[in-house]
């Protein structure tokens, strides 16, 4: 399996060489040449077996000789054996018709485990066996810093920084990142917002001597090796529900559109997902591209759903390279015009889109009073962000076709604005129950990508 980038002049890449290089050197993002399918049968068979064996008949096709059967299996096992729950991604009814996936019982209480447990056993396989030493630098909103450092802390041949925006991160998710006492994780503030973390990302990548000098390796959710994770709960919950014998309608609550682009790849490999809805919440540059064709960013407004706090939706340009027939040149060009503030999507490329994507946005009122409503009708307790999917699901859902929607993380990770909705705090899980009295590491960044790289010089340990 060869992987490209979407920009087309990258060196075409193994996948792990994919995985451990992040973004491609010219600025695009790997996405394998072909997507591989599953018969209806093949489909049919996953009902039923534990959520790792599905993981490893849905991921094994994509690595090619990456990793031995042995070794993937091992992989797999060590990411998982640490859920909290036994299924893993385990569905519950909200109301006939209409499910909640699960996606918070990782370590760090977000769906970002799921890809980051995994990946973080792959990358120890793999340096293993290289000798090599790497510096991950990760942009996070919240949930994949925590997810990474939880993921790779105290490994030997790993450092790890991770840059999240000062003051708009919640105290759990800034607590999951600061308190983990390994020598090798480093919780960085950027004075900015994430979209200006995640520039700052791309900066250290695109300057490639000091990307070759640390063995810069990226982890946000551009690295291919997470979105191909995140593919197999939508197996698993499809099946669960009677696919490949019936059609599936998810809605995924959508910031750097990783975790639903990841839903496009299970459809094209023949699991029959019907609607494909994005929920967005005040931060709706996705929703209005789809409903406008024009991609143009604004200002990010604050929201109690911060994980989506987003304006530039990396994951986004692999959807248009899809949309536009793999044409890297007119994505290049598209990105081009989006450092300038925006792009028109061409009509043939806005109808392809528009055949696998609806989209809705929930706005504040709108996910406080859908944290109340599921909260009466169904004595379940969610999350800002799941509520910006579950309202967004209520405008789309079909008779006689299931909707499922992703329930992104544990209520007690966003404390505030539940309470604010339902007047209690919902308690974090045992394992984490001492987490505010935990001592704090933090070091406070300018916006600037020559500070940073002196400082992941200096910290490093070469
Ligand atoms: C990251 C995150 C999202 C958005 O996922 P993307 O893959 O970036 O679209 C939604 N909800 C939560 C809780 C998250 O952590």
């Amino acid at each position: 399996m060869k992987y490209v980038s979407t920009r087309g002049q990258a060196p075409e890449l193994t996948f792990e060489q994919a995985m451990m290089t992040g973004l491609a050197r010219d600025g695009g993002l790997y996405l394998p040449e072909t997507i591989p399918t599953f018969s209806a049968a093949e489909i049919a068979a996953l009902e039923g077996l534990p959520y790792e064996e599905v993981a490893r008949r849905v991921v094994a096709p994509f690595i090619g000789d990456s990793f031995t059967d042995a070794e993937l299996r091992q992989a797999i096992a060590k990411a998982y054996g640490n859920f909290g729950h036994i299924a893993r991604a385990p569905l519950v009814q909200l109301a006939p018709g209409h499910h909640l996936l699960e996606l918070f019982h990782g370590p760090t209480l977000a769906f970002k485990d799921f890809a980051m447990q995994l990946i973080g056993q792959l990358f120890q396989i793999a340096l293993a066996r290289s000798g090599d030493r790497i510096t991950i630098v990760g942009a996070t909103s919240g949930d994949t810093g925590s997810a990474a450092i939880e993921a790779f802390k105290g490994l030997a041949n790993v450092d790890v920084f991770i840059l999240y925006p000062h003051g708009r991160v919640s105290e759990v998710q800034r607590r999951q990142m600061s308190t983990p006492s390994e020598a090798n994780v480093h919780a960085l503030a950027i004075d900015g917002h994430f979209d200006d973390a995640q520039a700052r990302l791309k900066d250290l990548f695109n300057d490639h001597t000091f990307r070759d000098e640390v063995g810069l390796a990226g982890v946000n959710s551009i690295n291919w090796a997470r979105v191909l994770a995140q593919v197999v709960y939508y197996f698993t919950a499809a099946v669960s529900l009677g696919a490949p014998l019936r059609e599936i309608d998810f809605t995924v609550p959508t910031g750097n559109f990783g975790d639903i682009f990841a839903a496009s790849i299970a459809k094209e490999m023949g699991l029959p997902i019907g609607k494909l809805v994005i929920a967005t919440n005040q931060n709706d540059i996705l929703h209005r591209a789809l409903t406008t064709g024009e991609y143009r960013t604004g200002t990010v407004e604050p929201s109690i759903s911060p994980s989506m706090d987003i304006q530039v939706s990396s994951n986004f340009e692999r959807a248009l390279y899809l949309a536009y027939g793999r044409d890297a040149g007119a994505i290049r060009q598209l990105m081009d015009e989006l450092k300038s503030g925006g792009f028109t999507i061409s009509q043939g490329a806005l109808r392809h889109l528009r055949e696998t994507y609806v989209s809705g946005r929930a706005s504040e009122e709108e996910t406080t009073a859908m944290i109340r409503t599921i909260r009466a009708e169904a004595a379940e307790v969610i999350c800002p962000h799941t509520a910006v999917a579950v309202k967004v699901a209520r405008e789309n859902l079909r008779p006689g076709v299931p909707m499922i929607s992703l329930s992104t993380a544990h209520p007690a990770k966003f404390p505030d604005a539940v309470e604010a909705a339902l007047g209690i705090r919902p308690p974090l899980p045992p394992h984490m129950a001492d987490l505010f009295e935990r001592d704090e590491r933090i070091t406070q960044v300018p916006n600037d990508a020559e500070a940073l790289k002196a400082l992941v010089r200096d910290r490093r340990r070469a």
